[in-house]
């Protein structure tokens, strides 16, 4: 007979209940920063009414659902730990949903170990700085310097390849910060093709922030230029030009359009050629426009900032900021070495 030993503390503050509410292929909506829902899930919910009961607190790692009839099948309780959500579900004991569990988040704890320092704080508005900062992170790893970003860039930048454990091992990790520049998030970059091709913290909302703002911002530059990705940025910066900031992605929320107005004058816009960059242009320019001045450099389709070369960044920027008549706008600062 084979022992199995279940450490159930363990289970419930490491496997995240987004994850096990996931792999029922349940879709929940996210509604502030620590909270999901959306339908319930479970076999003891009758009422067609209640379409939204269902809820996921990420920070807590707890279900609940509240419909009435619901409740009253499990005995009153309002809900539960990942352990409970699994019983119920599979209809078993505590102990048999502990050991599917252990099974699943042994056999691929990428997907349902959420370290619990990346979870945000229950009493936290959204995008709080983490209290504490990845070890094991390599920046001399190939792929970065596949993408052309240099030792030193990927030092400035906090980039590298995580080999520790938890949700972002085996991914290039890209440090995100408050205006402030205070750490809240790490992006974890797949290098092998597994999806999602980026991986963000639950609970992170990437509309209140913009990827490298506090470096633009001590740049003290007067212009500066707006990208979609992380890697675009890199580019951009590595071009010779440190006042970047990447939306990560192609839209620009009323937050960052506020923090963009907060500490700039005017705005190169650099998106992507494809279809959704161009789409982001315009919105973009809806948005900005009449506020500040904003620059669109076209890129040719499905090109990216981050596959261009420096030279060519650099014509583009400088002819931008000729057609401005302002050629000292954007700071170039010599790297040394
Ligand atoms: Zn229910």
């Amino acid at each position: 007979m084979v022992t199995t030993w279940v450490d159930f503390k363990q289970l419930k503050a490491d496997v995240a209940i987004e994850q096990v509410v996931a792999h029922y292929g349940v879709h929940l909506r996210r509604v502030g920063g620590t909270e999901l829902r959306g339908r319930c899930p479970l076999p003891t919910h009758s009422s067609s009414r209640s379409r939204d009961s269902f809820a996921v607190n990420i920070a807590r790692n707890v279900w609940s659902c509240r419909s009435l009839s619901c409740m009253q099948a499990r005995g009153g309780r309002p809900g539960g730990n990942v352990r409970d959500f699994v019983a119920l579900m599979e209809r078993c004991s505590i102990r048999e949903a502990a050991l599917r569990l252990q099974q699943w988040s042994g056999a691929a704890p990428e997907r349902f170990i959420v370290p619990r320092e990346v979870r945000p704080d229950p009493v936290a508005s959204e995008d709080r700085p983490l209290h504490f900062a990845l070890q094991y992170v390599d920046a001399t790893h190939p792929y970065l310097t596949s993408r052309g970003v240099s030792l030193r860039t990927a030092r400035t930048f906090g980039l590298g390849f995580y080999t520790g454990r938890g949700l972002l091992r085996g991914r290039i990790v890209i440090p995100i910060h408050n205006e402030a520049g205070e750490l809240v998030a790490y992006a974890g970059r797949a290098i092998d093709g597994q999806e999602p091709k980026y991986r963000f913290p639950a609970g992170f909302r990437k509309s209140l922030v913009l990827f490298n703002l506090h470096r633009a911002i001590a740049t003290k530059a007067h212009t500066v230029i707006l990208v979609e990705g992380f890697f675009d940025a890199i580019a951009v910066y590595q071009a010779g030009y440190p006042a970047v900031i990447a939306l990560m992605g192609s839209t620009l929320s009323r937050t960052q359009a506020d923090l963009l107005r907060s500490h700039f004058d005017r705005i190169i816009l650099m998106l992507d050629g494809d279809a959704a960059g161009q789409q982001g242009t315009a919105t973009i320019m809806n948005l900005l426009a009449p506020q500040m001045p904003v620059d669109v450099v076209s890129l040719q389709e499905r090109e990216q900032p981050d596959q261009r070369t420096a030279r060519e960044i650099q014509r583009v920027v400088q002819q931008s900021q000729a057609e401005a008549g302002d050629e000292h706008t954007v700071t170039l600062p010599k790297e040394n070495g």
